[in-house]
């Protein structure tokens, strides 16, 4: 499976490198259901913090270029409380940011 999953990854950043406008990726965080264990900004700290007050995951951009999307994923796999998505962006920069649907 993380074969797989692997393969995808580099398979979507190849079939996309010269449309990066359409394929740039939403990054969505539920901090309702984070628990701050911090892995997010200890491995990806270009797109994650943590709050100094309550410890709880503070994303540091809203979407990001195909490039990132390894390393999104990643983020999101490595992440207990299942609190990142990655959505389709809707090419605004909101991408669902505030939502906690
Ligand atoms: S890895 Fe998940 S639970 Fe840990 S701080 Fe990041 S979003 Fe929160």
């Amino acid at each position: 499976m993380a074969d797989t999953a692997h393969t995808a990854d580099t398979a979507h950043t190849a079939d996309t490198a010269g449309t990066a406008d359409t394929a740039r990726v939403g990054i969505r965080v539920d901090r309702d259901s984070c628990v701050g264990s911090g892995a997010c900004a200890l491995f990806e700290p270009e797109f994650f913090d943590q709050s100094e007050d309550d410890g709880l995951v503070v994303p540091r951009a809203r979407e990001a270029g195909p490039e990132a999307l390894p390393a999104l994923r990643r983020a999101a796999s490595r992440c207990p409380a299942r609190a990142i998505a990655l959505v389709p962006s809707d090419g605004q920069g909101s991408a669902g940011w505030d939502r906690s649907d």
